[in-house]
């Protein structure tokens, strides 16, 4: 199946999403960037299910399940789909990489390699006419939220991410990117439907499970990873001048577990922490710096000092100065 037919009518939309074609491919031409509805139904759906938290009800399990998915996801999204897929800012055996790549994509933001390569691609157009998230040149609503929602975003350009694709199972991963959300959703529905059945006392039932720790909690992972395509390139500090508007916003880094830093990361992105000082905190490298000393990850590439204290630059010595020196 062409790049082509995948923009298609609305049939071949669905079927791209449920039955994707064998081998992602890149896309052929200028595909056309406008919304594609059909896609955005189901994205929509995704936040109209949080309405249902009106008639499930709440219960502590149920917040501290969708509490936990949130950090889980947003660690994996950051750490792992966003500094070692794109950025390879450090080294890990092949079953942690493929573990952390199908955590990712249970937040439902597609497979890694389709992630990481548009990333890619944002680093290399950061702000110009080319890049699909801009708010400078899309707006900001386009850059939060309905980009990857445009038949030019849809494939997976596997040329930009040769590194990664050449593993089988990220790969199949990245193709069926639906499977492990569906099964997420299921396995949330039938905890919580086994703990009414054996503890009705703590007030949970599948759909509540289902609810706060599916719907709530990845609406929330999603809204929080978008804000780093939209507004840590509008608000913020701009430590470093790149040819970007990329800024550094510490509630961002909070949120995201790190990647507010978003200035210092475009100056200077393949760095596996993104707070380039103490004082910016960086959740997510300090979960793997703690990693690194169980043995699951290593060769945490550092920012170099001519980063963090650039030299001055020389000064010519006056020349009346120079003459004066004895010979
Ligand atoms: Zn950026
Ligand atoms: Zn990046």
């Amino acid at each position: 199946m062409s790049a082509k037919k995948s923009a298609g009518g609305p049939l071949t939309s669905v079927l791209n999403w449920i039955v994707p074609p064998a081998a992602p491919v890149a896309p052929a031409g200028p595909l056309p960037e406008r919304l594609d509805w059909v896609r955005a139904i189901p994205f929509l759906g995704m936040h109209l299910g949080c309405l249902l938290v009106l008639w499930v009800g709440w219960s502590w399990l149920a917040l501290a399940i969708a509490a936990f998915l949130y950090a889980l996801r947003v660690f994996t999204l950051t750490a792992f789909y966003h500094r070692y897929f794109a950025h390879r800012a450090f080294k890990t055996w092949r079953i942690v990489q493929f573990v952390f790549a199908a955590i990712g994509t249970s937040a439902v933001q597609r497979g890694p390699l389709w992630w990481a390569a548009h990333h890619r691609h944002h680093h290399t157009h950061s702000d110009d006419p080319e890049d699909l998230h801009s708010p400078r040149q899309k707006g900001i609503f386009w850059a939060h939220t309905l980009w990857f929602l445009s038949p030019r975003a849809e494939a997976t350009n596997l040329r930009l991410i040769p590194d990664f694709a050449r593993y089988p199972e990220l790969r199949l991963l990245d193709r069926f990117d639906l499977a492990v959300p569906v099964l997420l959703a299921a396995s949330l529905y039938g905890l919580g439907a086994l703990i009414a059945w054996q503890a009705p006392e703590l007030g949970v039932t599948g759909m509540q499970l289902l609810v706060w720790g599916f719907f709530v909690s990845t609406i929330a992972v999603y809204h929080v990873t978008y804000l780093v395509n939209s507004a840590t390139h509008l608000v913020g500090t701009r430590r470093y001048k790149t040819k970007d508007d990329s800024r550094n916003s510490m509630i961002i880094a909070l949120l995201t577990f790190g990647e507010g830093w978003h200035n210092n990361h475009h100056y200077y992105p393949n760095s596996t922490r993104q707070g380039f000082f103490w004082w910016e905190i960086d959740l997510s490298y300090y979960v793997l710096r703690f990693m690194s000393l169980l043995g699951l990850v290593w060769d945490l590439r550092p920012v170099p000092q001519r980063i963090l204290h650039p030299q001055p630059r020389p000064v010519a010595e006056p020349a009346s100065v120079a003459t004066a020196l004895p010979s």
